[in-house]
């Protein structure tokens, strides 16, 4: 807190709150359910390649734009290089096109309740924002496509979170004809659903598509992402990035997670199958459960209040996310663990309810 009332900084940063990450508990022993981190290591080739950038030194900068990772993402997305800009997280991506996007007194839209970043991201270009809720089934009504004055960017969590749920592509390829301006669809969970986004970036410029490396390929510490656009949007993004977004060992780690197809698939299906078994058995202790595609499931309850059992839970050294959402509830989002994490889970569960 500034004591001063004199300051030089802005006043529209003075007056927001900024992201709250989800707990990072430094103690250790938690079972960690709060932040939907993969719970398996990620491709052995990553560790390899990451050692092999630091025998060859870090003296020189890496490359801007990171093209070894460009070149094996575009061969798996089925699009060229000049497609694909590389990130410092994919949160580094989402600040990029709001930068390069969204000026002071402009509008954004998102659905709510959905990722908590993008609220900032419109605060901290003093811009404003709008909200759309979901229905109660978590499809969007006709006003997430209404014409506005100054609208210029509407970010869609597809798969979203905390819900998991996913508004299908052929539902927004349907939106296209009216779609008011660009829409950044923000794919951090799609390894984990059956659907993705990408096919519809080619048939408009408008359509952009973010991708994370820290669920699916297990590598949150990492720091990488990207982003899929059409190749004259990215020209311009390029100017908006630091020079170097993404450093040497990232590069290589994120290089040689992408290429390692069958790991992806392995272990994100052992996810998807832990996801419906806990699915099933959080219903049967009395959760309302949506029916997840992400490495999350989102849980509510009609009989009795969820911050207790979150709690509870805490202090049996189980970690999930306590979700609070002014004007529509609360809930727990839990993330996918191993199956030996989440029978402890249930195990707890069973003792508190
Ligand atoms: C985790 C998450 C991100 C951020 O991913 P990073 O690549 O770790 O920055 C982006 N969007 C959503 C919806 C997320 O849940």
């Amino acid at each position: 807190m500034l004591k001063s009332e004199y300051t030089f900084i802005r006043p529209h940063i003075l007056r927001m709150a900024g992201y709250t990450p989800g707990e990072q508990p430094q103690e250790s022993g938690f079972i960690k359910l709060n932040t939907n981190e993969n719970p398996y290591p990620p491709s052995p080739g990553v560790t390899e390649a990451i050692m092999d950038a630091l025998r060859r030194g870090l003296q020189k900068y890496p490359d801007p734009l990171a093209t070894t990772f460009r070149i094996e993402a575009a061969r798996v997305l089925g699009v060229e290089p000049d497609w694909i800009l590389a990130g410092n997280g994919s949160d580094d991506i989402l600040t990029i096109v709001t930068r390069a996007f969204v000026g002071e007194g402009d509008l954004v839209r998102f659905a709510y309740p959905s990722y908590l970043l993008y609220r900032i991201l419109a605060q901290l270009q003093n811009a404003k924002w709008e909200e759309i809720f979901f229905r109660d089934d978590w499809t969007l009504g006709d006003e997430f496509l209404a014409p506005q004055n100054r609208l210029r960017l509407i970010y869609l969590a597809n798969p979203n979170s905390p819900s998991g749920t996913v508004i299908p592509s052929g539902t927004i390829r349907q939106w296209l004809d009216r779609l008011p301006c660009p829409i950044l669809i923000d794919e951090a969970y799609v390894d984990f659903a059956q659907d993705d986004c990408v096919a519809l970036v080619k048939q408009d410029e408008r359509v952009m598509v973010s991708r994370s490396l820290s669920k699916s390929y297990s590598l949150a510490g990492l720091r990488f992402g990207f982003l899929i656009a059409q190749p004259q949007i990215i020209h311009e993004l390029r100017k908006v990035k630091d020079s170097y977004n993404c450093d040497t060992l990232a590069i290589a780690g994120a290089t040689a997670a992408i290429k390692d197809r069958m790991w992806l698939k392995e272990t994100t299906e052992r996810i998807i199958c832990t996801r419906e078994r806990m699915t099933a058995q959080l219903r049967a202790l009395g959760f309302d459960v949506v029916r997840s595609q992400a490495n999350f499931v989102w849980c509510t309850r009609r009989d009795r209040p969820v911050r207790p059992i979150y709690e509870q839970l805490k202090a049996k050294k189980v970690l999930v996310r306590y979700m609070d959402y002014p004007g529509w509830g609360d809930g727990l989002r839990i993330s996918v663990g191993t199956d030996w994490e989440i029978d402890r889970l249930i195990e707890e569960l069973e003792e508190i309810l």
